[in-house]
């Protein structure tokens, strides 16, 4: 193995393109520069083609229709389009929303935005094991709640929330249910419809995919979601997302879709297995624990917290090890996880808890060396 290249283990970060992805965006960037905007040439016709191709692929792998994605230039815009959208169309009859304490820090920053803006946020807690409690969410909806904002599966732990209770009361509330999907995609099955999901965002760099796209689904029929556009312009997407479309982007997240829809089961047990079999080596010995869910959680993620090393230790141990103590977008501040304070860890536990998140490029041998590295530092 390369010495001087670090084993990757920070696929909840961002994953490597996949080499069919790239070279399916290089047309887009080479001959195929129309824009898709333009009606009156073949190279805007081509490229408008190809953008809907992959608005197909897309809302294949989601059960949706094509019609029903918009893109974005990732997730945290798809969120706050999706939650500013809703909420400002709604202020006056219903300005509630509930959401969830753990979730990423784009819905949480967005609520925070639109509580000072008119809403009444609600934010439920998890317990240990980082689920929300069903109970909770029915005893806080109340007629002014407009919607229930709660991911599927969480980036730092990898827990998957209840959905199918989730969507069930928000149905029977007749509430709007939007879910971050963003670390489920490609990860588990997902279908719009069963379990019924009002509005979900995707980013193409966490299944593979370029940095810089992402989608929002907008449910389309029963009922139709409207919402207010947030970013004015040229009335591209049907006018709730103006600018010029990233085409070469665009084809390679549908091109992203596409592979992640056909990966066989076999591909993500192999993940699983490889996950299980770093995180039984790590924590045999009683020296380092699972923060979270073992049942309800993605194949990939193992969030772990160790008893006699901080992650600022950790990390300084193992340059050989790309892994990261929480979210990329909070490692940069010290603050202890607020994933893993909702989860009732203490703040030093949360300070030694790291995360290490598998993907489609991850091998044995990497696995291998991790397990050997942390063994030769931290008793196993
Ligand atoms: C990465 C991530 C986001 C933000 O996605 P960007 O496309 O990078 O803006 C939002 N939610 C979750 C759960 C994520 O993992």
């Amino acid at each position: 193995m390369n010495k001087s290249i670090p084993v990757y283990l920070d696929n909840n970060a961002t994953t490597p393109v996949d080499p069919k992805v790239l070279e399916a965006m290089l047309p887009f960037f080479k001959e195929h520069y129309g824009n898709a905007a333009s009606r009156t040439h073949s190279f805007g016709w081509v490229a408008d083609e190809a953008v809907e191709i992959a608005r197909e692929q897309i809302a294949h792998l989601i059960g949706a229709e094509k019609r029903e994605i918009i893109f974005t230039s990732g997730a945290t815009e798809a969120i706050n389009l999706a939650l500013k959208g809703l909420l400002e169309l709604n202020y006056s009859e219903r300005n509630h929303l509930i959401t969830c304490k753990t979730e990423h820090k784009a819905v949480l920053d967005t609520c925070e935005w639109l509580s000072r803006h008119g809403a009444d946020v609600t934010y439920l807690d998890v317990n240990k094991e980082g689920l929300i409690d069903i109970n909770q969410l029915r005893e806080q909806m109340t007629p002014k709640t407009l919607a229930v904002c709660i991911m599927i599966a969480n980036n730092e732990t990898g827990v998957i929330q209840p959905i199918n209770e989730i969507s069930e009361i928000c149905l029977k509330k007749q509430v709007y249910f939007f879910t971050d999907a963003t670390q489920a995609a490609g990860k588990i099955h997902l279908n719009v419809s069963q379990p019924h999901i009002d509005l979900l965002c995707l980013s193409a760099h966490k299944l593979y995919g370029p940095k810089g796209i992402g989608a929002l689904y907008i449910r389309k029929k029963h009922p139709h979601v409207s919402l207010l556009a947030q970013i004015h312009g040229g009335g591209h997407e049907n006018g709730l997302r103006s600018g010029t479309l990233n085409v070469p982007a665009i084809v390679g997240f549908g091109k992203a879709c596409e592979l992640v829809a056909e990966q066989s089961a076999s591909e993500l047990m192999q993940i699983a297995e490889l996950r299980n079999w770093f995180e039984d080596s790590i924590t045999q010995g009683g020296n380092a624990f699972v923060n979270g869910s073992k049942k309800m959680r993605l194949p990939n993620t193992s969030n772990l917290c160790f008893k006699a090393i901080n992650s600022t230790e950790f990390i300084k141990a193992f340059p050989q090890l790309a892994v990261s103590t929480g979210s990329a977008c909070t490692s940069a501040s010290n603050e202890p996880s607020h994933v893993l304070k909702a989860m009732n860890l203490s703040d030093s536990e949360s300070k030694n808890s790291i995360r290490f998140s598998l993907g489609r490029f991850t091998t044995a041998g990497q696995i291998e060396t991790a397990i050997r590295l942390i063994g030769e530092r931290v008793r196993l």
